[in-house]
């Protein structure tokens, strides 16, 4: 909204008058619930037939059932690498619904950021090998309130990101600092591609991506980034990002700081 600033002025015989615009929502909310409804239901019921289809795949390309042809076990591998995309993705709209809806219990207690931190990167540091990322961690000592394994999903999530958008031979930090009372900032950093300025917000939003044939050449699913923001949220923190083109980006969140 903008308020004339003669009113400020206290110049109130300047303003003639006034524009207000205003639009009903109700209508807007019940189709995002409806969209989100259907999203839902879809993704429930392609899970019990995706699960059965991966687990076949698995079982023949153990080789037990029979050899196939060098072109049949190239089509086998192309069929099991599309299923598993499939898999994740289902899984992290399932995930981001049953966050987004309440439903699950984030189960809250003292974790030590550095024990979160090193988890993370554990999980993460076959990935960052492949791709020739080195990982670095700085010790901290602080404590926070948090759901440990929500916590650690989102730094692996952050984390690779980081090493995806990274060129080989490149560093990703990984640190905890205090900048304002009660809180602690988790960081991620790279020096990968970056992100464009006008996108810093929107990335944040479900099936985002900055570059779309992403999901195709990345393995991504868009969803990441916003199961980050509803678990963040859901400890009273926020995310945020930092980007410089071809330089890198940081990624940002608080948690709550339990004062020792
Ligand atoms: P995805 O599964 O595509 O990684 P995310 O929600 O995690 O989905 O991220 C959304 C988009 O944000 C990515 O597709 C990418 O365009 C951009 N992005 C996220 N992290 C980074 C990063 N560290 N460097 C550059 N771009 C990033």
């Amino acid at each position: 909204t903008y308020i004339p600033h003669l009113v400020e002025r206290g110049d109130l015989r300047a303003v003639r008058g006034f524009f207000a615009l205003t639009s009903d929502i109700s209508d807007r909310k019940a189709i995002e619930r409806m969209k989100d409804e259907f999203i839902s239901v879809v993704s429930h019921e392609l899970r019990t037939p995706l699960t059965s289809i991966h687990s076949s795949l698995k079982i023949l390309a153990t080789g037990k059932l029979g050899d196939f042809s060098s072109k049949g076990q190239r089509m086998l591998h192309i069929a099991d690498e599309q299923t598993d995309r499939l898999v994740r993705l289902v899984n992290n709209v399932l995930d981001l619904q049953r966050i987004q809806s309440g439903k699950v219990k984030m189960n809250k207690q003292a974790c030590n950021a550095m024990d979160l931190i090193v988890e993370a990167v554990q999980t993460m540091q076959a990935m960052a090998q492949e791709q020739g990322v080195k990982l670095l961690l700085k010790p901290v000592n602080f404590v926070v309130w948090a759901d440990r394994d929500y916590i650690v999903q989102t730094l692996t999530n952050l984390l690779s990101n980081a090493i995806k958008f990274s060129p080989p031979e490149s560093l990703v930090w990984l640190l905890a600092t205090q900048q304002r009372p009660q809180y602690i900032t988790f960081e991620v950093k790279d020096c990968g591609q970056g992100i464009p300025h006008n996108r810093l917000e929107t990335i944040f939003e479900r099936f985002q991506q900055v570059d779309s044939s992403d999901s195709r050449k990345k393995g991504g699913t868009g969803l990441g980034l916003a199961i980050c923001r509803q678990i963040v949220e859901g400890h009273g923190g926020e995310i945020w990002a930092e980007s410089r083109l071809d330089e890198g980006s940081t990624f940002y969140f608080t948690l709550p700081e339990l004062l020792k």
